[in-house]
């Protein structure tokens, strides 16, 4: 399997978030991909090579103009005024009050352009986003010219990005960008499957009115679980885009054989609309060693979690998410991509 990886991730490092009502250093870190890259490159798992793609095209089929504008200019702007430390926000507009244009103030800009205070932006924040969008374009150009799988190893990771809005340490929807690419590359639909443990609130809402890239995605009950306010059943599409939207809530504490059957459904539902490649958010914060997370699969679950993938017998571009029990990511994440090689029989595209 081809992997698209690019060092420039780590130029964004947050130094801290808010959890469990203290600032603690930040989950999501780069020793998280320099992990993945080191288990990729002893399992011998296929080429590595860095982005030649921009990613900020198909960004801005997904993401709003004034959006992306806002991650470009506001880490000077946060400079210019004087700040000190990281950008972050601390205050949001609620369904309590009216929604208006882009507001001005810094903390005003930063609450209407994020929806949690678990996100940080600093220097590097706007080039690592980018280049996780070049690594993505990539591996998604790789699978359309023929590649069986593709893996973006990349980071900041995306699925919580939405058009307008970045949180759960996501920035730019690199999974969607993936998606977009195929698209544009000429599969007329797309699948999109989401197994982080965190529901991907940011695709479904890019593609929710879409009928192109039926999304589906396994996560903890937004009941219980981040991101809260997305990703119950009864969200299922809008406009075109109805019934293309496949929500699996799950209760913390699910084991590999309710998490398997409801893998095996998504994969049912996605393959009924005959997608001509496939996009996996591979979020590995299912593990039961997850700091952050509440379910409790074992790293020898994940080749099977691989092998069920290569089930839906598409071409597939693998988008790395969420994971934060760092020293098992890279085993993981190898699990999964080792898993989905031998079933599918594609080592030999390597
Ligand atoms: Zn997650």
């Amino acid at each position: 399997m081809i992997v698209i990886h690019s060092p420039e991730h780590a130029r964004h490092h947050s130094q801290c978030e808010v959890h469990n009502g203290a600032l603690v250093p930040s989950f999501e870190s780069p020793r998280r991909a320099e992990i993945v890259l080191e288990a990729v490159t002893a399992a011998d798992l296929g080429p590595i090579r860095p982005p030649s793609a921009d990613g900020l095209a198909p960004a801005a089929v997904l993401h709003r103009v004034d959006y992306l504008r806002f991650l470009e200019t506001i880490w000077n702007d946060w400079q210019s005024a004087g700040r000190a430390g990281e950008a972050m926000a601390f205050s949001w507009c609620t369904h309590a009050f009216r929604p208006r244009q882009e507001p001005l103030g810094l903390d005003a800009r930063l609450g209407y352009y994020s929806f949690c205070v678990d996100t940080t932006i600093n220097a590097g924040t706007w080039g690592a986003a980018r280049s996780a969008a070049d690594v993505c374009r990539t591996a998604a150009a790789v699978v359309c010219d023929g590649a069986a799988g593709a893996f973006a190893l990349c980071r900041p990771p995306g699925h919580h990005a939405g058009p307008g809005y970045f949180g759960g340490y996501c920035f730019l929807n690199n999974a969607g960008i993936a998606a977009q690419t195929l698209r544009d590359g000429g599969c007329a639909r797309v699948a999109v499957l989401d197994v982080d443990f965190h529901h991907g609130n940011g695709t479904q809402d890019v593609f929710y009115q879409r009928g192109d890239v039926p999304f589906a995605s396994l996560h903890g009950d937004p009941r219980h679980c981040f991101p809260f306010y997305s990703g119950h059943a009864d969200e299922t599409g809008a406009g075109p885009g109805a019934g293309a939207t496949l929500n699996l809530p799950l209760p913390p504490g699910t084991t590999w054989p309710t998490y398997a059957e409801a893998l095996d459904h998504a994969l049912r539902w996605l393959g009924g609309f005959d997608p001509d490649a496939l996009v996996v958010s591979l979020g590995l914060d299912t593990f039961a060693g997850d700091p952050i997370s509440a379910f409790r699969l074992e790293t020898d679950d994940f080749p099977r979690l691989g092998e069920r993938l290569a089930s839906l017998g598409k071409p597939t571009v693998f988008v790395l998410e969420g994971g934060y029990a760092a020293e098992d990511l890279g085993r993981n994440a190898v699990g999964v991509l080792g898993g989905f090689e031998s079933a599918s029989g594609s080592g030999g595209n390597r």
